[in-house]
């Protein structure tokens, strides 16, 4: 084949024009256009470069090829590991960099679907449980689409976590959550006398448990707390967590209040399970974004935002789980509301509204504050979300 070189027209030069228009290398100007102008031949020198083809302005047969596989869209055909001849094309090269960013091991992104490629997508298939056949069709896109832009940078388990998430759907009736009120037995937790009175963290903490676990009851969910009221030893945390791996639990909550030595620190804060160097579970982040946005709005404590931590607690849980410092008990202001019953029914309905969110897909949740979890099982009965 004759190059097609600066100069020549006709329905071939339209076409390489149309490619390169789709790929931002060439303004776009009247469709049908098929002269090889001097903007064609810039742009195909620049394509030429990204490729790694030597630049010379005309469209030989390599330039070709590379052009006509740079037509494909990520999800316009089935994408496979095919032998000997490998599908290249920029989809190929689309789901490899999205690959890269979830952190599956693809090597370079080089738009060629070849044995890397195949694995790393079977790998992906495994954990989100559909069959690790190693091709990309309509229901690996669905699930690659599904995880949206939430998950870059997770870790392949976490997404298994929140795809499951996603597809369970939003009831939460016959779902089990764990609920652990700190400390207990011999351990009070933070104590602060109050004139005759004697306030400690465990006792609030329970209190606000007990609250919960008949809201989260009356919406259909199973609830184990990790202790009783007056129990005799304080469990470690080490065994909470059993505990609740061991029901199987899908959430885990764990309710402190926090103390300082200057009585003016106040507020809330929610921590969920993660490293220094940036890894997170991602459905544990997201529930305690949820609880801490749900509980500020409420309640109206100071916003101390949410932090990972790699505690215990947080670490050995194998479901979402996080721990709420819900207000400073050595803080007079905090304190007020926290021995106040209604205070500690908003922060219930707060944290119940925040789980349900959880589970509403995310591009049907809804504003903080706008759930009224007096009717959630009405409205997990009649099959609809609030939106
Ligand atoms: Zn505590």
């Amino acid at each position: 084949m004759r190059p097609i070189r600066p100069g020549d027209r006709g329905p071939a030069v339209t076409e390489i024009r149309t490619v390169l228009t789709g790929l931002d290398l060439l303004v776009p100007t009247a469709p049908g256009a098929d002269e090889f102008d001097s903007h064609t031949e810039r742009a195909v020198r620049a394509f030429q470069q990204s490729r790694g083809l030597s630049v010379d302005g005309r469209v030989g047969a390599e330039t070709w090829r590379a052009l006509d596989a740079a037509r494909w869209r990520l999800g316009a055909r089935t994408l496979y590991h095919a032998v000997p001849e490998p599908l290249t094309g920029e989809d190929v090269r689309s789901l490899q960099e999205r690959l890269l960013e979830m952190g599956y091991d693809v090597g370079r992104a080089d738009a060629i679907y070849g044995v890397r490629t195949s694995r790393a997508i079977a790998q992906f298939q495994r954990e989100v449980g559909l069959t690790p056949d190693g091709s990309c069709g309509p229901h690996t896109m669905n699930a690659l689409r599904r995880l949206g832009r939430k998950v870059v940078g997770g870790r392949p388990q976490w997404l298994r976590e929140s795809d499951a998430i996603r597809q369970s759907g939003p009831t939460l009736v016959g779902r089990t959550v764990v609920i652990d009120p700190g400390h207990g037995g011999t351990d009070p937790g933070v104590v602060v006398p109050d004139g005759s009175l004697r306030w400690t963290e465990a006792d609030l903490v329970y209190d606000l448990a007990s609250r919960l676990e008949g809201r989260l009851a009356a919406a259909g969910v199973r609830v184990q707390l990790t202790r009783g009221p007056a129990q005799e030893d304080c469990l470690p945390d080490v065994d909470r967590t059993e505990l609740a791996n061991s029901l199987g639990a899908d959430v885990f909550i764990s309710l402190h209040v926090d103390e300082h030595v200057n009585p003016a620190a106040e507020g809330v804060a929610t921590y969920h399970y993660g490293t220094d160097n940036g890894v997170t579970s991602a459905t544990g982040e997201r529930l305690a974004g949820l609880v801490q946005r749900e509980i500020v709005a409420r309640t109206g404590l100071r916003d101390c935002r949410t932090h990972a931590k790699a505690w215990d607690l947080l670490r050995l849980t194998r479901m979402p789980a996080v721990r709420v410092e819900v207000g400073y008990l050595t803080s007079p202001t905090d304190r007020a509301r926290l021995v106040d019953p209604r205070f500690r029914d908003r922060v219930v309905e707060a944290v119940v509204a925040a789980v349900q969110r959880m589970y509403f897909p995310v591009e049907r949740d809804v504003p903080t504050g706008s759930i009224d979890v007096s009717a959630l099982r009405a409205v997990v009965a009649a099959g609809t979300v609030v939106d």
